[in-house]
């Protein structure tokens, strides 16, 4: 009986399913959401978003691959983790949204100028040139991502605040020039290196 059940269940698990088991963090468990809803209903933003994380889990089970990996939606988690507490399933849902906005990524299919993949480049190629983030310059990049124009207008609104952290020695304008850097940061580039090797590996023996 229970390699019928075994059989049932594998028939019955779509292709986009199954490709989000092999290649999302966490995948796995999509299966086991019983779309009680608890996590849409705790998530503080998921009403403004199209697609709460059990319509995500609901619409991956239908297989609607293409709505799912370019949906904003996959975007929008601010890891408060108010749902995973709540789960009755336990399902690390955080996690999952996480993984599907990557794997989005991974496969170019994040909609353009989507604000939080760009602020996450951003960060990435922040940390990447020194292994440590360089605030000023990130804080800087974040006003500028819309324009010279659009950055402008932000500065502006926010020079009351930027003073205050200058005046406090909370920020620190030769950082934007030079900034630390980790203690051996060759060895932080391997690191990254061989977990982006080890990652494509993975990905490319799953056919993603
Ligand atoms: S709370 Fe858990 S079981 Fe309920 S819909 Fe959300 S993910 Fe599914
Ligand atoms: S962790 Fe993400 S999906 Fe979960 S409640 Fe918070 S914002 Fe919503």
């Amino acid at each position: 009986m229970g390699d019928l059940n075994t059989a049932m269940i594998e028939k019955y698990r779509n292709r986009f399913l199954k490709e989000v088991e092999a290649n999302v963090e966490e995948g796995e468990w999509v299966k086991m959401c019983m779309q009680c809803g608890v996590c849409s209903g705790s998530c503080p933003l998921g009403k403004f978003w199209e697609h709460p994380p059990q319509e995500i889990f609901m619409m991956i089970r239908a297989g609607k691959r293409d709505e799912v990996l370019s949906s904003e939606s996959v975007w929008m988690c601010t890891s408060c983790y108010n749902c995973i507490v709540r789960c009755p399933r336990e399902l690390p849902i955080t996690h999952i949204m996480h993984g599907l906005a990557h794997y989005a990524k991974r496969l170019g299919l994040v909609p353009k100028n989507q604000p939080t993949a760009k602020f996450a480049q951003m960060f990435w190629d922040n940390l990447m040139v020194k292994g440590r983030v360089n605030e000023l310059k990130l804080g800087l990049n974040l006003y500028f991502m819309n324009g010279i124009g659009d950055g402008v207008k932000v500065a502006l609104k926010n020079q009351k605040i930027g003073m205050g952290m200058l005046k406090s020695k909370r920020m620190n304008p030769l950082e934007a020039v030079g900034g630390h850097a980790v203690k051996d940061l060759k060895g932080f580039h391997a690191v990254l290196k061989k977990a982006q090797e080890l990652e494509d590996k993975r990905l490319a023996e799953h056919g993603a």
